[in-house]
């Protein structure tokens, strides 16, 4: 290769790979390709932690000491921040993901904020041959839930997630505002910003099987998920078909009916 055509070179775990037709990737076992370490590390640099502890505050903390909640497990620890607050809020916690990546990343990042991550590699869909005990409280959040693309797959998860609950335990889920991105197109040029204006989230290609947004960074390299669109009622039929007797839907951390026109959907759901 010479100077001229010399491009630059990626390694293996750098690049994401939808082969000819990036629209016709529906899985629900891609996610663990689509969090490439180059993703996965740009992500982290620049969400700023502090700045989404600052957009959270203490919503989920609230959520759980109201409740009385102790122990909790979070199935899609990601690069760990939940876990990471929780546990420097003194709750017990249990840290899965189906993506030996992340849980990594979180383990890493953990040492970095003085505390040790307990992590259980898990994908939701067979998550009680991997994770023994019960928990108070199960969470899954930072529209994880999306990844799962065969309304099976999703019936499973709910129901290993119930299975895994005491009693009275709650699972807290969150998901996009797919409503309004179905109902309303992208047509609009609605951008949705994370941290401020450093990193770009724009849908590409929405139907009702599919939203595929595209992840731009300040260095102008881009990233792609490929995502289920969740309606909230949807959901929230799920949840209820699981067994959760009450579920309790927040607009980006407000009551309900509070926000008009939300980002984020909260679910609170009760097991009694
Ligand atoms: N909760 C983190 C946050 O808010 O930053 C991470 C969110 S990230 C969008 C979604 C996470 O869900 C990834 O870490 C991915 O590996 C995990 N995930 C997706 N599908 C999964 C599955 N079927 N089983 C286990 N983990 C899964």
């Amino acid at each position: 290769m010479n100077a001229k055509t010399k491009q630059r070179v990626f390694a293996p775990d750098e690049r994401q790979d939808y082969g000819e037709d990036p629209t016709a990737v529906r899985q629900s076992s891609k996610y663990t390709s689509e969090y490439v370490r180059g993703f996965v590390d740009k992500w982290d640099e620049l969400i700023d932690w502090e700045q989404r502890a600052k957009s959270e505050g203490r919503f989920f903390i609230d959520v759980l000491k109201a409740r009385g909640k102790t122990s909790v497990l979070d199935v899609a620890t990601g690069t760990g921040f939940h876990s990471v607050q929780l546990l420097k809020a003194g709750f017990d916690v249990f840290s899965a993901d189906g993506s030996a990546e992340m849980l990594a990343k979180a383990f890493k990042n953990g040492v970095d904020n003085d505390v040790v991550l307990k992590t259980v590699h898990a994908d939701w869909r067979w998550l009680n041959r991997d994770v023994h005990g019960k928990f108070d409280a199960v969470i899954c959040l930072g529209n994880s839930f999306t990844h799962l693309f065969d309304e099976a797959d999703r019936r499973r998860a709910l129901a290993e997630f119930y299975a895994v609950l005491k009693h009275d335990g709650i699972l807290i889920l969150d998901q996009r505002n797919y409503d309004t991105i179905l109902d309303d197109g992208f047509s609009t040029k609605h951008k949705f910003y994370y941290c401020g204006d450093k990193v770009s989230a724009e849908p590409v290609h929405v139907d009702e099987g599919l939203a595929r947004f595209e992840y731009t960074f300040p260095d102008g390299s881009k990233h792609n998920l490929n995502m289920f669109p969740l309606r909230k009622d949807y959901t929230r039929g799920l949840l209820r078909d699981a067994g959760f007797q009450q579920i309790h839907s927040y607009g980006d951390f407000q009551e309900e009916g509070e926000e008009k026109n939300p980002d984020f959907f909260i679910h609170v759901a009760e097991k009694s």
